[in-house]
């Protein structure tokens, strides 16, 4: 089987070049992995837009409407940190549609793999850095809703707390959120996710996989989820512009490789999103956030033979 691929021509809207917000790098990144071998485009699944009720799941709905219609306030403007348009508006609830579309492929796969998604500082009623909706706590509320599962574990390794996703899902006792950060980097002000795994700036490859390795031993028998979203940042590369830890590409290879096979040696469906990544090197950071995907297709083979390919 290929690894389902999900992506959609929305995702890099125009966009100013020098903003620390790197908004190219989602077609970059459909670029490098068609270049590099492992998809076509006519193999790219392409998403819907993720319909308002849906986003009301976990937002509030005058905020959807607010920020759908360029009318979020000066305060929530500086919050969100990205310039707002109406090409930045549709990208913005395509990716919700794309991580939910990721989702249910991984649950009817085993695995799929997001070009986009893990936008997990938006809260209810507000953006937070770079993130307008939060896909894992729309997405979860979604298929627990529906009854597509009974049971989500989203494992969140951006170098960034997913806190956002712990205040959205805090009184859902069904989504598990777990949150593998920096403890010094963004946010100050920390939430409450049902696991925190803060870790020391400077972590390298060697302690943080055993920390990687040691939850999932500990998480994924505890609770057996039905599905795991895992946000895949690549923030927590030692050349990262604002993350703090010190991955090499062969951890996060390896940090890849191991999430995936954690889940899917235990037939958990599992679900990537590319999170966080910055760096003024756009086109190594396509190739770093494609890890994932190639990983993906790696450990599936592995796992399955390449029968079918
Ligand atoms: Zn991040």
């Amino acid at each position: 089987m290929r690894v389902p691929l999900i992506y959609h021509d929305d995702y890099s809207p125009p966009f100013p070049g020098e903003h620390r917000f790197p908004m190219e790098k989602f077609r970059l990144l459909r670029d490098h992995l068609v270049d590099s071998g492992l998809t076509d485009d006519a193999a790219l699944r392409r998403p819907d837009l993720c319909p308002p009720d849906i986003l009301a799941l976990a937002h509030q709905p005058a905020y959807i409407e607010r920020f759908l219609a360029g009318e979020l306030d000066r305060e929530q403007q500086r919050r969100l940190g990205l310039p707002w348009s109406a090409a930045l508006a549709r990208r913005t609830v395509r990716a919700v549609g794309g991580s939910l579309l990721t989702a249910r492929l991984a649950l009817r796969h085993g695995i799929a793999c997001h070009l986009a998604g893990g936008t997990h500082h938006a809260g209810y009623d507000h953006p937070a850095g770079f993130c307008i909706f939060n896909d894992l706590a729309v997405v979860s509320r979604c298929l627990l809703e529906s009854g597509e599962v009974q049971r989500v574990l989203i494992f969140d390794c951006d170098v960034h707390q997913g806190d956002g996703t712990a205040r959205l899902l805090a009184e859902v006792p069904e989504a598990i959120t777990v949150s593998l950060h920096c403890a010094t980097n963004y946010p100050a002000r920390k939430a409450d996710s049902d696991w925190d795994i803060p870790l020391p700036a400077g972590m390298g490859d060697a302690d943080y996989l055993r920390v990687v390795d040691d939850a999932l031993n500990y998480l994924l028998p505890l609770y057996q989820p039905d599905l795991v979203l895992y946000d895949a940042g690549v923030d927590v590369h030692r050349d990262d512009a604002l993350g703090y830890l010190a991955l090499s590409d062969a951890g996060l290879a390896a940090r890849e490789r191991s999430v995936l096979r954690h889940c899917l040696q235990r037939g958990i469906p599992v679900a990537g999103l590319i999170g966080g990544g910055y760096d003024p090197d756009r086109q190594a950071l396509a190739r770093r956030h494609g890890i994932l995907h190639h990983s993906a297709q790696r450990v599936w083979d592995e796992l399955h033979g390449d029968a079918g390919r």
